[in-house]
């Protein structure tokens, strides 16, 4: 029978690579909010902020330990090496899976409103499995960042991966669908496209997103292309189709061309012919690369996800520290 003056035992997760400058500060906030809101009744006492080290090369691992000492409602695990932040919010979510009843992943930097995580256990109380956090306004993202991350959900929107807007990871996941979002297996990560699929009920809570408290970016362009790549070929099947219609297209132009050539071969134009040509085998030696290259970018998955490798290792954790023991 369930006890009706218990309450949902909470997780935050939090990925934390080369973050020594921002954690003293963002990490006590973390436990104020832990605080509130279980005085508020609406979380156990027993909850956790649980730091993931993600093979940070600072002293992030060392102050995350001395935070779990100072007190037990800090802990935290280290993974062997950097993964990157899906892999990282990942080890997490796994971590805590048969631990706890919710998860709320969050980034350690503040720049996402600790406040709505009481809007979220709210919605979780009142039924929902998964809570997205979604930034209302982008006003402190300058106009690049913005523009580009705002393209990309219409993009993927298009491409019939079925995204929500402007949500990236911050957001509330039961244990009940954590249970079965471990059976989705696959290498190339990308959580905001995937946690949709698992299902159940699910709300929405809007936040503003402020500015770093300290520290800078770790997602340069370079990363921010490369997770929107990953995004949209292992969420849709659509450019490789997208690829084949464009194929049939160039296929009937360059029927017209042929035809055109011969044509003029015949009325003695020859020379006349040679610029368009030219621009015709350049412009379809492009696209057939740009297909290529489309194509390979699913093949190169498909090998990555046949080897089905390890997605994360954890190393470390504050409550079991890695000590070497000899059998000698
Ligand atoms: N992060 C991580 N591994 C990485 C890069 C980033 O765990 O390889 C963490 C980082 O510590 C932060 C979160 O992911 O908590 C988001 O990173 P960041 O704030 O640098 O990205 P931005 O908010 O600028 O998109
Ligand atoms: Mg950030």
């Amino acid at each position: 029978m369930q006890d009706s003056t218990a309450k949902p035992l909470l997780w935050i997760i939090v990925p934390c690579y080369n973050e020594e400058q921002v954690l003293p500060i963002t990490a006590p906030l973390f436990l104020k909010k832990l605080e509130a809101l279980a005085a508020a009744g609406l979380i156990s006492e027993k909850s956790r902020v649980c730091f993931v080290n993600d093979g940070s090369k600072d002293r992030t691992w060392e102050l995350i330990c001395q935070f779990a000492r100072a007190d037990e409602r800090w802990i935290g695990i280290s993974q062997s090496r950097n993964r990157g932040h899906q892999n990282a919010v990942l080890a997490g979510l796994m971590e805590a899976r048969d631990k706890c009843d919710i998860t709320i992943s969050i980034d350690c930097d503040g720049q996402d409103d600790l406040d709505a995580m009481d809007e979220m256990v709210k919605q979780y109380l009142a039924g929902a499995e998964v809570v997205y956090g979604v930034r209302s306004r982008r006003d402190t993202d300058t106009f690049f960042k913005r523009f580009t991350a705002e393209g990309f959900y219409h993009l993927m929107n298009l491409l019939g991966a079925d995204i929500v807007f402007n949500h990236a990871d911050y957001r509330l996941i039961s244990a009940r669908v954590l249970e079965q979002f471990a059976d989705y297996k696959e290498v190339n990560l990308f959580l905001r496209g995937l946690v949709p699929l698992v299902g159940f009920p699910s709300g929405t809570v809007c936040y503003e997103r402020h500015e770093r408290l300290a520290g800078e970016s770790h997602y340069p362009l370079k990363k921010m292309l490369a997770l929107a790549f990953d995004g949209i070929t292992s969420l849709s099947n659509k450019p490789i189709r997208l690829i084949t219609g464009l194929g049939a297209v160039f296929s009937l132009v360059s029927f017209f061309g042929v035809l055109w050539a011969m044509y003029e071969a015949m009325i003695g134009n020859v020379v006349a012919g040679w610029a368009s040509t030219v621009c015709i085998v350049c412009l379809m030696g492009g696209i057939q690369l740009i297909c290529l290259g489309v194509i390979g970018e699913y093949i190169g998955k498909i090998y990555m996800e046949t080897k089905a490798r390890p997605r994360y290792i954890i190393s470390e954790r504050t409550w079991q520290p890695y000590e070497r023991k000899y059998r000698g």
